[in-house]
């Protein structure tokens, strides 16, 4: 009855386009249609995605020249920013991020729980890319810690956010070049209890991948305090 009261009190919205939907459905028919998930062929290594045309998974070119840190990234859609209509997806992303809309990441961490693309048992433990407190007290929650709340409930995987700590401010890289993006985050993490992480299968989740370097940066840090592996897994992913 409480449901229905709240349903009556707040209509559910589409993720993408806030208008009202009649549904269980996270999108309206429009949204649901311009979602674009990230399918194979992909790169093996960051899960970047090729064209239709190629035929199998294999490494692209940037990773075979530079290999990554990290063993697997995997990303559920594809992100899009700036200006003009945005994407279903990257809509959501920015409403739960900078509008702070709790239940609009409630959603997105449960479609982020279905559409994840690891096995369970490979893992440890999961450990969200961490605020700076500046920007957690602005925010008021670590959205990457809500979305691996929802995919270790869903997983049996254990989730802890005090494994890796970000030791200064940095800007949001969504503002940045590639090489400011690099600089920016240096240096920016570490893992205070190093014994904690020693030997164990990580998987590092934040929202969005865009050059890779947040990630790259948490899982030297993890590497350092020699973690056996960390794959990475993103509800969307720039391509
Ligand atoms: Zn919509
Ligand atoms: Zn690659």
């Amino acid at each position: 009855m409480l449901d229905a009261v709240v349903s009556l009190l707040y209509p559910p919205r589409c993720l993408g386009c806030q208008a009202f939907v009649h549904t269980d459905e996270p999108f309206c028919r429009d949204c649901a249609r311009a979602v674009k998930p990230i399918t194979s062929p992909l790169c093996l290594r960051c899960g970047i995605p090729f064209s239709p045309q190629s035929s199998l998974d294999h490494e692209c070119g940037l990773c075979h020249k530079v290999p990554p840190l990290f063993r697997h990234a995997r990303a559920w859609a594809h992100y899009e920013y700036g200006a003009g209509a945005l994407q279903p997806v990257s809509a959501a992303i920015q409403q739960f991020k900078y509008q702070r809309n709790l239940g609009v990441g409630k959603l997105l961490a449960h479609l982020a729980a279905t559409h994840f693309p690891f096995g369970a048992t490979h893992y440890d433990v999961i450990i969200p890319v961490p605020l700076h407190l500046d920007r957690l007290r602005w925010r008021g929650f670590n959205q990457s810690l809500l979305l691996s709340r929802a995919i270790g409930h869903a997983h049996q995987i254990r989730v802890d956010p005090f494994l890796l700590a970000r030791s200064r401010p940095t800007v949001p890289q969504v503002q940045l070049t590639e090489k400011e993006r690099l600089e920016n985050v240096k240096g920016a993490f570490s893992v205070p209890k190093p014994e904690h992480v020693q030997h164990r299968q990580v998987l590092l989740v934040d929202d969005v991948y865009t050059s890779g370097a947040t990630v790259t940066e948490c899982t030297k840090a993890l590497l350092h305090a020699e973690a056996r592996a960390v794959d990475v897994f993103t509800v969307a992913r720039a391509v």
